[in-house]
Parts: structure tokens; C-alpha cells; sequence
């Protein structure tokens, strides 16, 4: 049997505001003030066996932390960050076992960060 490695995918979104008053490309000077989109997250979860993680059990403490997320102003906070944010919100709650988080601007762009689990 070849070797294999489990991952499970908790996915949800939310509805926020943010900008990068930093922005250097002229053609996206848009970004720059306060805009709005649907943040699409995916969480993955290492896992050793079946069902190690209840889908709707992590579906649940991941949804705890992004309502708090939604309508809100999240000022310069970047995909980047809020992958950041979540895994150690995520590891607080007891999930040792992130090793993916996504983050993506109206299911369209965004960004992945990977975590070696704990
Ligand atoms: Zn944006």
C-alpha cells in the first residue's frame, strides 16, 4: 500500500472590508481605500484516522472566529494575515493538526499558507 497522507477541508466564508493604503500600482489605486469582498476560507486538518475530526464540530469553532469577521472593517489585513490569524485562533481552540489554511477575495484570488503540525 503506498504511503498516504490525510487531510480533511472545512470551508466557509464571510463578508468584510479592507484596504492597502500602501498600494504602489497606479492601475489598482482602487485598493488603496476601503472595498469590500466575500473572503472564502479553507482550512485543512491532518488527520491519522477516520473521523478523527468532526466536519461540523470544526465547521463550528471555525465559523466561531470568522463571524466575528463579518461587515467589519479589517482595516490593511491581507489574505496573508488572515490565514495567520485563523490557524493561531484555530490552534487556541486545540487544533494541533493545521497544516493549510486559504484565504480568498470573492473565490477568486488569495493566498495559502501551510503550517507543519504540531
Ligand atoms: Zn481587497
Amino acid at each position: 500500500m503506498l504511503a498516504k497522507r490525510s487531510l480533511i477541508v472545512i470551508r466557509t466564508s464571510f463578508t468584510a472590508f479592507h484596504k492597502w493604503p500602501e498600494c504602489p500600482y497606479p492601475a489598482q489605486k482602487f485598493l488603496k481605500s476601503l472595498h469590500r469582498h466575500k473572503f472564502y476560507v479553507e482550512v485543512r486538518f491532518e488527520v491519522t484516522a477516520d473521523r478523527q475530526v468532526e466536519f461540523f464540530h470544526a465547521l463550528e469553532d471555525l465559523e466561531s472566529i470568522t463571524k466575528e469577521y463579518e461587515g467589519k472593517d479589517l482595516d490593511s489585513s491581507s489574505c496573508e494575515t488572515i490565514c495567520d490569524v485563523l490557524q493561531y485562533r484555530l490552534f487556541q481552540k486545540g487544533y494541533t493538526n493545521v497544516v493549510q489554511v486559504g484565504v480568498f477575495e470573492d473565490n477568486e484570488n488569495g493566498a495559502i499558507h501551510e503550517y507543519d503540525p504540531m
